[in-house]
């Protein structure tokens, strides 16, 4: 036998002569990745190694071939599928024509020729990288090992400021995806199997990038070369849609943009992945005497002109109902007064939570009597002061 075609392929590829078509597959992509001529630039022996991977996957991976080699310790594209021969015979004999010489491969699929140097990474015009994640990218979603997380589903809810405040329970009803009970998931129905569309029975697809060919298991029916007709409920999606009633907790303190997670109540995940989550993303109405900031809430409150100078005690609305605070003489418009955890409950932990800035408005008083009116001047005269001296200063002209 010729010794370029004695090869181990399943020691190259690590798994055991009874390894499962996945198990070659995911062997293969785990050493691919390792060996890649990308990941190792240069280095000819990782380039030798890859070669020997592709070679033995591209046997190993195909039920024909894999016979062919399983039987006579090598592959040959001469050796016919029933073997040398007399038909029915047990034995076999010598390759009819130079078949075993060497050259019997047919590894015109897998020319790494012009890949050798750095920076020589392209063939047929699209870069390693892209033609590697083409052999593994498998279009649809017939895979069956191929398990993904359902999706999370974002339900916008409006809320009245106090529910938001309070907390509150919510009822609604949102379309979720849900495995097909009907195929379970599979989008398969359970009728009669029949020739794959997609590679016509054989159970393998070609991929033709550049020069180079890449031959796969036909996606559609995982190399079964069958295909089953699709479920009639889900049209072979797997997946069923459908309005599910949640009544969820809304916890207080929640605002604009916020998002209370449901755990598991998201899109059903592909062939058996968990399910996403679902987020239920609060809208809360603002309200005309409570401006809310995150936890802080900012409450604009008037004062009369002599509370602002001499100093009083007001009565101020909190979300708790009213409170009094003490107005220091002086008080400036526009001065900010704290009410510590008077704001908003926090969502980041239990009993905390935020201020309630009371802003100061002086109100000025209308006058229209000669009394306040000279009253007034009087104070005027009493206090000097002018309050746009700064002003003037840093205000002048240079
Ligand atoms: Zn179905
Ligand atoms: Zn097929």
């Amino acid at each position: 036998m010729p010794v370029g075609t004695q090869k181990d392929y399943y020691r190259t590829l690590g798994v055991d002569r009874n390894a499962k078509p996945d198990q070659v597959r995911k062997a293969y992509r785990r050493l691919a990745r390792k060996f890649h001529p990308d990941v190792n630039p240069g280095n000819k022996s990782a380039e030798e190694k890859f070669k020997e991977l592709s070679e033995a996957y591209e046997i190993l991976s195909d039920e024909k071939k894999r016979k062919i080699y399983d039987q006579y310790g090598f592959y040959s594209d001469n050796i016919p599928p029933g073997g040398y021969g007399p038909a029915g015979g047990g034995s076999y004999g010598p390759p009819p024509t130079g078949s075993a010489d060497g050259q019997g491969f047919d590894f015109s699929g897998f020319d790494f020729s012009n890949l050798g140097g750095e920076g020589q990474k392209t063939t047929g015009g699209g870069s390693f990288r892209d033609i590697f994640s083409q052999i593994f990218s498998r279009g649809g979603q017939s895979e069956p090992e191929h398990e993904e997380r359902g999706s999370d589903i974002e339900h916008r809810m409006h809320l009245g400021f106090w529910d938001a405040i309070r907390g509150t329970q919510v009822r609604f009803s949102a379309a979720r995806n849900e495995a097909c009970a009907t195929c379970n998931g599979s989008g398969a129905s359970g009728g009669k199997s029949a020739t794959c569309a997609t590679c016509g029975g054989s159970g393998k697809t070609t991929r033709q990038v550049g020069s180079m060919k890449f031959s796969g298991t036909c996606p559609a029916c995982n190399g079964s070369g069958r295909t089953k007709p699709r479920c009639p409920t889900c049209n072979g999606t797997g997946v069923t849609r459908r309005p599910e009633t949640f009544e969820v907790r809304i916890p207080a303190g929640v605002d604009t943009g916020s998002r209370v997670r449901v755990p598991g109540k998201g899109n059903a995940g592909v062939n058996g992945a968990p399910p996403g989550d679902l987020y239920i993303v609060t809208e809360v109405e603002t309200h005309p005497v409570f401006d809310r900031k995150g936890d802080n809430i900012y409450v604009k409150v008037p004062v009369t002109f002599t509370e602002a100078a001499l100093g009083a005690k007001v009565e101020v609305p909190t979300i708790d109902g009213a409170s009094t605070i003490k107005i220091p003489p002086g008080t400036q418009s526009g001065q900010k007064l704290r009410l510590r955890g008077k704001g908003a409950p926090s969502l980041r932990a239990a009993g905390v939570r935020g201020d309630e800035f009371v802003e100061v408005q002086v109100a000025v008083p209308r006058v229209a009597d000669e009394r306040t009116k000279e009253i007034l001047r009087e104070l005027a005269r009493l206090n000097p002061d002018d309050p746009r001296k700064e002003l003037k200063e840093k205000g002048a002209a240079k």
